[in-house]
């Protein structure tokens, strides 16, 4: 028997609705790519969007067709999105950090009809132009005042394009398995792959990411993403903010310390959320110029592993509370949040610390599993390493267009190609991803382990720890890090302060000063081209 309740499609569109009518006056605030402070309200962002829908299906723009866009975090890459989706359409996120050439070959993958894009990126896709056919018209975000001139196809400037809708439009109606938005990985072998979003899955994952437990959102928070809305629908804010009524502050393109620090300050932001290293610029800023956060109340911190000494910086010299989290392109993205359960609370800071350094637990609505290499479930004791699983209604279960074959296993898990620990609380942690881990003499030493603590020498700036060649133990660990400015710490320093922290067998065998370390677009280690850099070196005993 079937209940009888109503059949109300999640889709992406009533969360605006809902804002507009419910939050009407609340504000998304941003950092304009042309400089000023711009504010809108949710009302006026909901009619602005309905003009952007009713302005893309005069253009022919219709359902399934894929809109990309390559713009930072601003109310007007937002309402575009609403636009795109509310006619049917597929946002499609280009993350501008890629070569050139990974964008033609996206958006010729997605083939997309229209492109979206800030004036910051109008020489890039200049450089490309010939090699994006399906883009039928170029649309700058800017008003024609900034618009400069461009040889960009059918080019316009946003506002006057817009101008020409008067927003008297009704969403386009649909299922709510259609698809709404389309995100490509930058994984580190092979072709990227598409992330194929419903709004049934963003609806879902805006429910199961936030909360008291999770990121904390209400009408009284005043939210800032740092975390673009090209990694992964900003962590699901740019749905999860209008949903909860959350004032958003959009820091546009400028995300330096001294930048960031001002909106936190100006815009009274409580709940901010970002990669590691955006917080580190934050911090060093912080540090430097002898300032406090004086609104700013909890952040999360994702993307890639959250060192233990920035969880202690941002606790004990800010008061900002840290949420450590987890999560993918494929999960929309929130896997885990490290909040702390009264069943795992600590009495030491220490021990708290610890257990905030974890990647957190799987909110309702993620499934999660470690297996062993015959997919054997592994237990939950903190210590097994085993292949991190995962399911859930905002977990993918296929790419764009096939791309990477099947990729559930037969319960229907996704292997998310991180292995992991999970303790008796459900505390996953990220010891490495799979192809990362360094195998010496048939054990797994993890890199994020000894990486985490030797960014705790003050001396050093960063550090990653990659596997390379021994003659006895198959590999070794290798340190490479980089300094603070004027510091030269030796490998002793590195070896000496490292050595009450990790197992025996777990110390490098040698340390390397860099000047950089590679990142990939979404900001993290790029382990693949460190090792690459690294083919010849051989370790000094081997
Ligand atoms: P992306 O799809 O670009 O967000 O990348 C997802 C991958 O980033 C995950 O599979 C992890 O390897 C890594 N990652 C994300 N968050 C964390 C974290 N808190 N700690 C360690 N690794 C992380």
């Amino acid at each position: 028997m079937l209940g009888l309740m109503q059949d109300w499609p999640l889709l992406i569109h009533k969360i605006i609705d809902f804002a507009g009518v419910q939050h009407g006056a609340q504000e998304v605030v941003s950092r304009s790519v042309e400089g000023p402070i711009q504010r809108v309200t949710y009302r006026d962002l909901r009619g602005r969007a309905l003009k952007v829908a009713q302005r893309l299906s005069r253009d022919g723009i219709k359902l399934g067709d894929r809109v990309a866009t390559l713009a930072w975090n601003t109310a007007r890459h937002l309402e575009v999105w609403y636009g795109i989706t509310g006619v049917g359409a597929i946002y499609h996120t280009v993350n501008p950090r890629l070569f050139p050439e990974q964008i033609a070959w996206i958006v010729n993958h997605a083939a997309d009809r229209v492109l979206f894009t800030d004036l910051t990126f109008l020489p890039i896709l200049e450089g490309l132009a010939d090699k994006l056919p399906s883009i039928e018209r170029f649309i700058v975000l800017t008003d024609s005042a900034h618009m400069p001139a461009t040889r960009l196809r059918n080019a316009v400037a946003y506002e006057d394009w817009l101008a020409e809708a008067d927003g008297d439009f009704a969403w386009a109606e649909f299922d709510e398995n259609t698809a709404a938005g389309l995100c490509y990985t930058s994984g580190t072998t092979g072709n990227p792959k598409g992330v194929l979003y419903s709004h049934r899955s963003n609806v879902l994952h805006s429910l199961i990411s936030t909360g008291l437990d999770a990121l904390p959102l209400a009408p009284s928070t005043s939210c800032m993403p740092v975390v673009p809305l090209f990694h992964a629908n900003s962590w699901g804010l740019a749905f999860s903010c209008p949903m909860k009524g959350a004032k958003m502050v959009m820091p546009g393109a400028k995300l330096d310390g001294a930048s960031v620090f001002e909106l936190l300050e100006t815009e009274k932001v409580d709940f901010s959320a970002a990669v590691p290293t955006v917080w580190l610029m934050l911090l060093a800023y912080l540090q430097k110029e002898q300032k406090t956060l004086s609104t700013l109340k909890v952040v999360v911190i994702g993307g890639s592993a959250c060192p233990p000494e920035m969880i202690r910086a941002f606790e004990q010299d800010y008061g900002v509370e840290v949420r450590h989290a987890w999560g993918m392109t494929e999960m929309s993205p929130i896997g885990s949040v490290g909040y702390i359960k009264p069943a795992a609370r600590a009495e030491s800071y220490e021990d708290v610390l610890k257990l905030k350094s974890k990647q957190g637990f799987a909110p309702f609505g993620v499934e999660m599993k470690i297996v062993d290499d015959s997919d054997k479930a592994l237990p939950w004791d903190g210590k097994t390493f085993g292949r991190l699983k995962v399911a859930g209604p905002a977990v993918a279960k296929a790419y764009f267009k096939g791309e990477g074959g099947d990729i559930l296993d037969a319960n229907g898990f996704f292997d998310t190609g991180d292995v992991a620990t999970i303790d008796a609380n459900g505390y996953m942690q990220i010891t490495d991803r799979a192809k990362d881990v360094i195998k010496s003499g048939g054990e797994w030493i993890s890199s994020i382990d000894i990486e985490n603590f030797a960014v705790g020498h003050p001396d050093v700036a960063e550090a990653a720890v990659i596997g390379v060649p021994h003659h006895k133990w198959d590999e070794r660990p290798l340190l490479v890090i980089v300094p603070k400015e004027g510091r030269k710490p030796t490998p002793q320093d590195l070896f000496e302060f490292l050595k009450p922290k990790i197992a025996k067998w777990w110390m490098p065998d040698d340390m390397q000063i860099v000047a950089e370390i590679p990142h990939t677009a979404t900001g993290k280690i790029n382990k693949l081209k460190l090792r690459e850099a690294f083919k010849d070196y051989k370790l000094p005993a081997a």
